[in-house]
Parts: structure tokens; C-alpha cells; sequence
């Protein structure tokens, strides 16, 4: 069966629980009608309960926007696997920019986190992605394998199985700016090949395309052959734009 396209919605530390819900019901509604995407979506750590209650049966899956590596302890906001499978996560993002950039989470912490979930086979959106000033100076292939080398140095081929990528440029993160369909082109590429370059075992998982993505940027980027869907953030809030998005992925 050939892979769907994925719409995976981050909705950040946007809408509150009753918003959450009514538009994971909306979307749980549309993703009953597709045949070709599935669409993800990332609340709140607080709404999630609400989320996955109100959406229970439908092919709509919940995530959550990050994960501790340790099953219990003195992780001041922090949020185990058990804790979110318990609430009816089915995957989690890792590694987000603005965890790296906000919040200092290093490679190795993030591999920590990527490598946890994967053995516990909750599903893993691994995001990487350069800085404005790294590509500018024509760093991003070393970013990018900076960012996977320490989650790939010890997968394992039952890991690889649960990992997702999403390719993120930072600087096309909630500014408006797209990455070029080339550019986006050349970085899946590349992490393809640094991922055959370093593991022989399982075939380069789906990598996903996020920064801007919205209805009117939408169809050429999922038309690339690598990209297997998008991570969206601001467009992700709003129904309509998902709707005609997840109608560009189904035609
Ligand atoms: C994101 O946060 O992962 C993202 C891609 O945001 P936006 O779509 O708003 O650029």
C-alpha cells in the first residue's frame, strides 16, 4: 500500500480546550472522507484528553508536542510515554525549532526523547531544520546531519520503524517565508541520502515538509516526490485551510 500523505496540525500553545475540540471534530469528520491523507493534530498537553474523547473511533490521530525520555521522577513539566499512550497519543513531536531555539533543547536531548518514544513505538516527528544564517553560509547539510546523527548513531531497525521526519528551515517557521520548491527539493534529498549513508537497515522514513505551508503554497510542495506530507503550525488553527489543503492531497 503506498503511503498517505500526512497533514499533521501543531497547534502549539494555541486554543483552549472547548476550541480544541470543536475543531478536532470538524477535522476527525473531514478525515473519515479522505482515501489518500491522514491528518494529525498536536494540542495542548491540556486539551489532549478532550481531543482524543471527542474524535474516539475516527481516523483523526492526536499527538502530543513533546516527550520525556524517563518513565517517572523529578521532571518539573515534563510528560512521560506512559502518561501521554494513557491519554490516547498515537505520536509525538520531538526536536520542534522553537524547543531547540526557545528553550535550548540540544541534539543529544532531543535524540533522548526521539529515541525513548521510538522504542516504545509511539510514533516520532523528528524535526530538523537550519537557521537563516547556517544556510546563508551554506551549512545546511551539516545542520541537518548534526541534528539526526545522534538519534541515527543508535536506532535500531524496530526504532526506525516508528520515526517520522519534518524537514523545518527555521526561518520559514510562522514568518510567512517558503522555502523554494528546489530548496525543499535539495534538503529532503540530502537527508535521504545522509540517512542510506548511515543506516542500511530500513528504508529513509517519511519525511515531511514544514515552515508557511498553507493552501496556496501547498499543492507544489506536496508534489514532490519526497515530501510525504506537511507539518503546518499557523494554517493548522484554522478548518477551512485544512480542508483545502487536505482536498489538494486527495485530487
Ligand atoms: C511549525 O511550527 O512546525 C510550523 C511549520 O509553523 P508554520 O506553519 O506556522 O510556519
Amino acid at each position: 500500500m503506498t503511503q498517505k500523505n500526512i497533514l499533521a496540525g501543531n497547534w502549539k500553545m494555541n486554543l483552549g480546550i472547548s476550541e480544541s475540540r470543536e475543531l478536532a471534530l470538524d477535522l476527525s469528520s473531514l478525515s473519515g472522507t479522505l482515501s489518500k491523507t491522514e491528518i494529525w493534530v498536536a494540542p495542548s498537553f491540556v486539551c489532549i484528553p478532550a481531543v482524543v474523547q471527542a474524535t474516539h473511533g475516527s481516523p483523526l490521530r492526536c499527538g502530543s508536542q513533546n516527550v520525556h525520555w524517563e518513565a517517572k521522577g523529578a521532571y518539573t513539566g515534563e510528560l512521560s510515554i506512559a502518561m501521554l499512550k494513557e491519554c490516547g497519543c498515537s505520536f509525538a513531536i520531538v526536536g520542534h525549532s522553537e524547543r531547540r531555539h526557545i528553550f535550548g533543547e540540544s541534539s543529544s536531548l532531543v535524540a533522548q526523547r526521539a529515541l525513548a518514544a521510538l522504542s516504545a513505538e509511539l510514533t516520532t516527528v523528528l524535526c530538523i531544520g537550519e537557521k537563516l544564517e547556517e544556510r546563508e553560509s551554506g551549512n545546511t547539510d551539516n545542520v541537518l546531519e548534526e541534528q539526526l546523527s545522534p538519534v541515527l548513531e543508535k536506532l535500531t531497525e524496530q526504532q526506525a520503524s516508528s520515526l517520522v521526519i519534518a524537514y523545518e528551515p527555521v526561518w520559514a517557521i510562522g514568518t510567512g517565508k517558503v522555502a523554494s520548491l528546489t530548496e525543499i527539493e535539495e534538503a529532503h534529498a540530502s537527508i535521504e541520502n545522509y540517512w542510506k549513508s548511515r543506516i542500511q537497515f530500513a528504508p529513509c522514513p517519511p519525511i515531511l515538509y514544514g515552515g508557511s505551508v498553507k493552501p496556496d503554497n501547498f499543492e507544489g510542495i506536496i508534489n514532490i516526490d519526497l515530501v510525504a506530507g506537511a507539518l503546518i503550525g499557523g494554517a493548522s488553527l484554522n478548518y477551512d485551510k485544512m480542508k483545502a489543503m487536505a482536498d489538494i492531497s486527495e485530487s
